[in-house]
């Protein structure tokens, strides 16, 4: 075993210049253990990933089953392979009929840019609009359409094209015109820290959309897969999109993405450029196959009913004079401080103690959580004891 911080720091890319360097040895249903017997509840699902907490013993059966038959065998869309089939078929079957083909990424960052790939193919168009603080990941494409200036202004020149809108803001729907492509939004701001749409305001987009013939992309990368208490948030507000993207919990913990609609836009993918989006591990099949035990998992614990009653305890437990406001939706939290160095000392204090929360991109003022949907009301009892004796040390 080797939690030598200096091979950590030195020989392993860093990114920040205070990473939490916590050692982990294992990880099993809510819990993360250090090799000295530490014990930490994950508060936040290794961001948003493990949706049906660590290693789930029917995903860890389904990528054995796999590891028996094949790993890799060809890069995407040639050879016919059971998982990736099975998978669709499940994903496919538990969305509206829009929404009926599925493109198998390795990550959610090249869902997003597969996803307006095809959005500029479909539509012959090349405006891209996003929303103000909106994260979609790190490559050029992804980053072009994400909000933060600090995180973007060293890898200009970027995609050219993309304009922003304020979330959550009607008037900026005028923004979208006969000359746009897309419109990419995240249905509930996610790193943004935890933005909420008035009821309205998605169905106003998708009117808006139709108006002019532009797709509409829901990037569910983060609120997907159970995390608001519906399989996708869309659900929420009963507007389907044309082209919808989910990767993080999907896998159940393996590297997975996808970008999902219908055949015919799918198909725009196929010809003129033939070969549209190019993957080698795309759909790799062990992936393929946590991901469909995954969904099986929500499906037959019934998790997504658990949701809404887990996200309200959490609420109700965690008042505070010093908690300046909660922004939730299931069990996606942002806690608001006065403060960024407040925030700063609860995480720490809460991990110190042995529970493990984190501060979003582009909100530092609030902290987050986002705990497996499989955690107890015990649990929940006790994280949020130890989250306000944090709290009451400020
Ligand atoms: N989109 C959203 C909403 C995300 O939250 C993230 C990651 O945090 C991404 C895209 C990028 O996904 P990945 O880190 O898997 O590339």
């Amino acid at each position: 075993m080797n939690f030598n911080h200096t091979t950590f720091l030195k020989n392993i890319a860093q990114t920040t210049a205070s990473p939490m360097l916590l050692d982990i040895e294992k990880a099993e249903g809510i819990y993360l253990y250090a090799p000295n017997g530490k014990k930490y509840m994950d508060l936040i699902s290794g961001v948003a990933v493990s949706n049906i907490g660590h290693r789930h013993p029917r995903v860890i059966k389904a990528i054995k089953d796999q590891l028996d038959k094949h790993l890799h065998v060809m890069v995407y869309g040639e050879y016919v392979q059971s998982s990736p089939n099975l998978l669709a078929e499940k994903l496919t079957g538990l969305l509206p009929k829009e929404l009926s083909c599925c493109y198998f990424t390795n990550s959610g960052t090249e869902a997003i840019e597969g996803a307006l790939k095809l959005a500029k193919r479909y539509t012959g168009r090349t405006q891209i609009i996003s929303c103000e603080r909106a994260y979609h990941g790190s490559t050029h494409g992804a980053l072009s359409i994400s909000g933060n200036e600090s995180k973007k202004q060293a890898f200009r020149p970027l995609l050219p094209d993309v304009k922003f809108m304020r979330f959550n803001v009607v008037e900026d729907l005028n923004m979208i015109t006969d000359e746009t492509a897309c419109v990419i939004i995240e249905p509930v701001q996610g790193d943004a820290g935890v933005r909420i749409p008035s009821k309205n305001y998605l169905k106003l987009l998708r009117q808006k959309c139709n108006m002019h013939g532009v797709l509409l992309i829901f990037d569910e990368i983060q609120t997907g897969i159970g995390r608001t208490g519906k399989l996708f948030a869309f659900e929420h507000f009963n507007v389907i999109p044309d082209i919808l993207t989910s990767a993080k919990a999907l896998g159940g913990g393996l590297p997975m993405g996808t970008f999902i609609s219908s055949y015919e836009i799918m198909h725009h993918l196929t010809h003129n450029p033939m070969l549209g989006h190019i993957t080698t591990f795309g759909g790799n099949p062990v992936c393929c196959s946590a991901a469909l035990a995954t969904l099986q998992v929500i499906e037959d614990e019934n998790l997504l009913d658990q949701v809404e009653k887990k996200g309200k305890l959490f609420e109700q437990l965690l008042v505070h004079d010093k908690i300046k406001e909660v922004r939730r939706l299931g069990l996606m939290f942002a806690f608001e401080f006065e403060t960024e160095n407040e925030v700063y000392r609860i995480v720490q204090e809460c991990m110190t103690h042995g529970v493990i929360c984190f501060w979003f991109l582009s909100c530092p003022n609030s902290f987050r959580i986002a705990p497996p949907l499989t955690i107890t009301e015990a649990e929940i009892t006790a994280a949020c004891n130890i989250i306000l004796t944090a709290v009451d040390q400020l």
